[in-house]
């Protein structure tokens, strides 16, 4: 069986305890690798290394610097084939989708922040007065922690590796112990992308064990998060009086609201996407979808033969679409939340049990059919829980103000689409939705320039961009007398 190996001080090495977590390949229900179970020791390893390298990385000249990066990205690229495979099988992910959207995405992230790091200008306030000139240096913070979550792995790795490393900070990241590999496959890459020993770390291992050593260790003077609302709640209380600066990616309940007057073929097409791309478990994924009455059961139809009409393949096949869920527990999560909304009223219009293999090697996968529910009040477990997984709660709406008042009805704010060709009406309802980020007859187009995060509970700070550079430095002005 493959062995992980955590990456610190420019080293592959196993976690300080000598011991190891199964890794499971969703797709067969069978251990395929195992990772480094790391916890204090190897944290408290990292950061000293991180220490050691932080004085040269942050004062190495930028192009320096973001040669690595360029190179990194090099790295994904090469390997976009072998790393879109091991990516399918770690998560379960179609393959195809796999190499698309992941594997493109984690180079771009790299080769980004390496160019926005040398356009990224900071701030000059010319005297109002003829007497003083301020100028606002952006340093970087120092040693920061990165933690990311299982569904898209690679990808918001590398989203929060990237700038964290470009804006001259040594990091110490954990991938998820659910999805470990293609970070260690690119820790395998680090050192010949010419990174100095220290200034990317990779210590694998579990949330409470490794996941927390980083967390609460005094020296990790910022943390970029992603995953759980409840696991970035956890995290704020845990770091409360340490004055750390913290970015928060939480949970969605994301909102499509479709308009009669929407071209309701696009929408159509999209929406099937939005709900069950990547078995459903993109935090931006539309899981409730708001219908306009005079088209609610046009509407419904069509999505529901088109779900009707998936069905998981096993992950590694190229044609694959859809494929398993991230793991058992998981898998029994999104069953126990359709029960749920059984129980709360609803009709299941598609799917709502377990899927069967697609093939022999997939015998003890984890797949759940693509699920349309009806008839499930707004304020039920269904439509204000985060499921994470193939299942959409349908709700028709009369009025532009009932269709926000439901959109903006949990306490989630992460993203919404609206689907209109009222060009007034996609402005008044995008200003009104209290979401971070507004789709608007289109959904997951992502420009890296743009902030990206939520409000409410699905987060703090943004990410993207500029946003993402300047939460990675600290701010000094300095006042000059002229
Ligand atoms: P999770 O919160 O269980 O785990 C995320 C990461 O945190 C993992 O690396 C895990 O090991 C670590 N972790 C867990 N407990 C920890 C602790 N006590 N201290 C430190 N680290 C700890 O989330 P998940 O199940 O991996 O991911 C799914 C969640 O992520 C969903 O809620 C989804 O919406 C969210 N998500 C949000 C975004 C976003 O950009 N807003 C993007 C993707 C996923």
């Amino acid at each position: 069986m493959t062995e992980l190996q955590n990456f610190i001080d420019g080293r592959l090495q196993p976690a300080a305890s000598g011991e190891w977590i199964d890794n499971i390949e969703p797709a067969t229900g069978k251990p395929y690798s195992r990772i480094p179970r790391s916890g204090a020791a190897d944290v408290e390893r990292a950061v000293e290394s991180a220490k050691r390298a932080y004085p040269g990385w942050a004062a190495m000249p930028i192009e320096e610097r973001s040669a690595c990066l360029t190179r990194l990205s090099q790295a994904v690229e090469a390997h976009a084939d072998e790393w879109a495979v091991a990516e399918a099988r770690d998560n379960g992910k179609p393959v195809g989708l796999a190499k698309e959207v992941d594997m493109k995405r984690s180079a771009s992230n790299l080769a980004f922040f390496a160019t926005a790091i040398q356009h990224f200008a900071s701030e000059a306030h010319i005297p109002s007065g003829p007497v003083h000139i301020n100028y606002t240096h952006r340093k970087p913070i120092g040693v920061v922690g990165c933690i990311s979550p299982w569904n898209l792995p690679l990808y918001l790795f590398t989203w929060k590796v990237a700038p964290a490393l470009a804006a001259g900070n040594c990091v110490v990241a954990k991938p998820s112990e659910v999805t470990p590999m293609t970070a260690y496959l690119l820790s395998t890459c680090i050192e010949a992308a010419g990174f100095p020993p220290g200034v990317f770390n990779v210590v694998h291992g579990l949330g409470p064990e490794a996941g927390e050593a980083i967390v609460t260790h005094p020296d990790i003077k910022a943390l970029s998060f992603t995953g759980g609302t409840a696991t970035g709640a956890h995290i704020q209380r845990a770091t409360a009086g340490t004055f750390k600066k913290l970015s928060l990616e939480l949970g969605g309940k994301n909102a499509a609201i479709v308009f009669a007057d929407s071209d309701l073929e696009d929408a159509l097409r999209t929406t099937v996407r939005s709900s069950f791309a990547n078995q459903g478990q993109i935090c931006l994924c539309s899981s409730r979808i708001l219908i306009e009455r005079s088209v609610y059961a046009e509407f419904r139809d069509r999505l529901v033969e088109k779900a009707r009409n998936m069905s998981p393949g096993d992950p590694l096949e190229a044609g694959t679409k859809m494929g398993a869920v991230v793991s058992e527990a998981h898998r029994d999560k999104i069953l126990a939340a359709i029960t749920r909304a059984e129980a709360d009223g609803g009709t299941i219009l598609a799917g709502g049990s377990a899927a069967t293999a697609p093939n022999a090697r997939c015998a003890d996968g984890y797949f759940v059919q693509p699920t349309v529910i009806e008839g499930v009040p707004s304020t039920c477990d269904l439509n204000q829980q985060e499921v994470f997984g193939p299942v959409i709660s349908l709700m028709p709406f009369d009025t532009e103000e009932e269709a926000l008042a439901l959109a903006n009805s949990t306490d989630y704010g992460l993203s919404a689409t609206v689907w209109t060709q009222d060009l007034k009406r996609a402005h008044r309802v995008a200003a009104h939705l209290e979401t971070g980020i507004v789709w608007v007859n289109c959904w997951l187009v992502r420009d890296l320039r743009t902030p990206f995060g939520g409000v409410k509970s699905s987060g703090v700070g943004r990410e993207g961009g500029f946003e993402a550079l300047r939460f990675f430095t600290e701010p000094q002005n300095v006042c000059i007398q002229l």
